[in-house]
């Protein structure tokens, strides 16, 4: 294959010091719109992307020397991966690079929860000095659902060991090494749904997950619950969410992702924010960030270092 590589968004520069190091081409295509990407790729045996555009058939088929395509990130589900591959072509990603960020933003969120900390920080900062109304609740013998259990989910389960929690998992698609996570217990949703006190999503986007934190979902529950996601904002319905926060099916909320966020991730819907929304924010016990659980100054170069091994491991 050709050395030119195509960088369509910016990413840490890691990742072009080791590949020009070894050879290749890195252009700058950051500002490049999506005809000029279209007119030019077939130059490029690979491209870097993060999530500015969606890379589609159409694109695909102008990548008539493409080899590779590596997502500075985890999820893939803005790559058509299937009409890729059907061509050959090879997705990478970056899941090993961000998942302690997202492990430590979940344990983050899960304790600024049970401990009131964001509303509490608040009214202290108002005046006001409300020790009772603020009593927390620790995670100490607590049932904590991990749904996924790959490089998120599994980190996840890891930080949460020293908190002498029980820690269950639920994935019908990986096995769980408990020789090595010693403390985590592989389980059917049934046992979740009757004995969870905090459920954390680190699943993919697919057809399965879309919108799977429904109503019905939350239903099963035998217990109120608190609900994380660090995943995709549309694995979780927020408007099934604030139903379950009003009628207490639900204890707290802590999301890092929304169902509305833009395809690139940069900014909510640029339509009229739905009603569900500023209901969500009117409750306390909602914790919210910006879809930044991987966005740290490690993960960063992280991401550029795992995707500069694998391009370089790819047969020439
Ligand atoms: P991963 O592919 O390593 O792991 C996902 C796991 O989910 C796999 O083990 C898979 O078997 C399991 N799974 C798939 N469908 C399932 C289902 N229906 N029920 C239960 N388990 C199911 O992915 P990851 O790197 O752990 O990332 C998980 C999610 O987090 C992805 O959506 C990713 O895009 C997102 N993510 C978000 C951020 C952020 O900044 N918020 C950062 C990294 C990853």
């Amino acid at each position: 294959m050709n050395k030119q590589l195509l960088f369509i968004d910016s990413v840490h520069p890691a990742l072009n010091f080791q590949l020009e190091q070894n050879g290749w081409e890195c252009i700058d295509g950051t500002d490049w719109d999506r005809n000029k990407i279209l007119s030019e790729l077939s130059a490029f045996s690979g491209i870097v992307i993060r999530s500015r555009i969606k890379i589609d058939q159409e694109i695909l088929k102008h990548g008539t020397s493409l080899k590779f395509i590596a997502r500075a990130g985890a999820g893939m589900e803005n790559i058509d991966t299937a009409f890729a591959q059907s061509k050959g072509i090879v997705c990478l990603n970056a899941p090993e690079g961000n998942r302690n960020a997202v492990a430590e933003h979940a344990t983050g969120m899960l304790l600024a929860l049970l401990n009131n900390l964001v509303v509490a920080d608040k009214q202290v900062r108002d005046g006001h000095w409300l020790r009772e109304a603020n009593r927390g609740i620790e995670l100490e013998g607590k049932t904590i659902a991990i749904i996924g259990f790959g490089n998120t989910g599994s980190t996840f389960a890891k930080k949460l060991v020293g908190f002498d929690c029980n820690i269950l998992v639920y994935d019908p698609y990986a096995e769980v090494d408990t020789n090595f996570y010693k403390n985590v217990k592989q389980v059917t949703m049934e046992t979740i749904f009757a004995s969870a006190d905090v459920v954390s999503f680190h699943v993919p986007l697919t057809a399965e997950t879309d919108q799977m934190v429904s109503t019905s979902y939350i239903n099963k529950f035998q217990k109120s619950f608190y609900l994380i996601n660090t995943s995709r904002g549309k694995v979780v319905s927020t408007n099934d969410v604030v139903s379950a926060l009003e009628n207490k099916k639900i204890t707290g909320v802590a999301l890092d992702v929304l169902d509305f966020e833009s395809l690139s991730f940069e900014q909510l819907s640029q339509d009229q924010l739905p009603a569900s929304f500023s209901k969500l924010i009117s409750f306390s016990n909602v914790i919210l960030s910006p879809h930044i659980a991987g966005w740290t100054i490690e993960s960063h170069r992280k991401i550029s270092e795992v995707l500069a091994s694998k391009i370089l491991q790819l047969p020439g």
